[in-house]
């Protein structure tokens, strides 16, 4: 499968539901969201036909994601049924970490039941190490159960987790070194993402964006020059560095201000409405 700009599209990115249990300034508005009606969206039969249609195509790698995927109801039934599809190698899930520590079988957290259903890696996103700051990011006070989640995560024994960070100024920017230090202690990958216009919230201003040039120099000057990997690649639009003296990767996605953001892109997105979308600039 390839698009008009001769992009080999091996990537689908499987939005489950719009819906989420939290309120990220640059996500969603705060309150009064109106989400799509439940006959709207796609049953896990439709979606799984799609899938399925997609890897005849040429599709490899599946990601679920949202909204909050694990928020909608029967979301294991889904992931279980993936590994069954012939052609398909590699499923992801984003999530924003809040469920992953719950139990969901006696002595069985949805991360390991995940890991169990095959998931080989998740995406967590995680702002900040403090707790009010992640309040007023997301409107809900949820840190301790991403923190749990992330532990959920490393104990469930998934190839690779990956930590999510969008920039923004006045709320995180003092965070960078201690989301570093984190990530190295429990051998995760961190990325920092330059917040891009999806809200309609007012929040993509000049005042609170952080470019990844300005992140990537505050972090030099804690740890020297970042040593670029240019053969080390997850799959997404992230440049990759390692910090000097350590083994530790870290990496930068920086969908406004890389002038080669989209040379490599490999994604088709399925809405939970069942939309394609080629491209997350599309429908901005
Ligand atoms: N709810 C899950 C989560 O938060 O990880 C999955 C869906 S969320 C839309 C996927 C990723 O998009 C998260 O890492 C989130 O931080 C990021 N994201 C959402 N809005 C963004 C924006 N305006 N700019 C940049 N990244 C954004
Ligand atoms: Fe929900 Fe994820 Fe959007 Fe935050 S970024 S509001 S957790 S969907």
């Amino acid at each position: 499968m390839q698009d008009r700009h001769g992009h080999h599209i091996s990537y689908l990115r499987v939005s489950i539901t719009d819906r989420c249990n939290e309120r990220c300034a640059y996500c969603m508005p705060h309150e009064l969201q109106e989400w799509f009606p439940r006959s709207e969206i796609l049953t896990y039969e439709e979606t799984l036909r799609l899938i399925r249609i997609g890897v005849e195509l040429g599709v490899s790698k599946v990601r679920i994601t949202g909204g909050e995927p694990l928020t909608r109801r029967g979301v294991l039934d889904l992931v279980r049924e993936l590994p069954k599809i012939p052609g398909l190698c590699d499923v992801g899930l984003s999530t924003n970490g809040t469920l992953l520590a719950r139990e969901v079988e006696p002595h069985r957290t949805m991360a390991a039941a995940l890991r169990h259903a095959s998931v080989r890696s998740v995406n967590i996103s995680l702002d900040t190490l403090d707790r009010h700051a992640y309040s007023e990011i997301t409107g809900r006070d949820l840190h301790a159960q991403v923190l749990n989640g992330i532990d959920a995560a490393v104990a469930a024994g998934f190839d690779q987790i990956k930590l999510n960070t969008v920039l923004m100024r006045g709320r995180n920017e003092d965070q960078l070194i201690p989301l570093i230090e984190f990530a190295a202690a429990r051998n995760l990958i961190l990325r920092f993402i330059e917040m891009m216009p999806v809200s309609t919230r007012e929040v993509l201003d000049e005042e609170n964006f952080i470019s990844i040039s300005e992140a990537k120099r505050a972090i030099e000057s804690r740890y020297g020059s970042l040593i670029p990997q240019p053969d080390f690649r997850t799959n997404g639009p992230a440049a990759y560095y390692q910090i000097p003296g350590r083994q530790q990767r870290i990496g930068f996605i920086g969908a406004m201000t890389n002038l080669h953001f989209c040379e490599s892109c490999n994604k088709l997105r399925l809405t939970c409405d069942g939309k394609l979308r080629p491209c997350l600039g599309s429908y901005l």
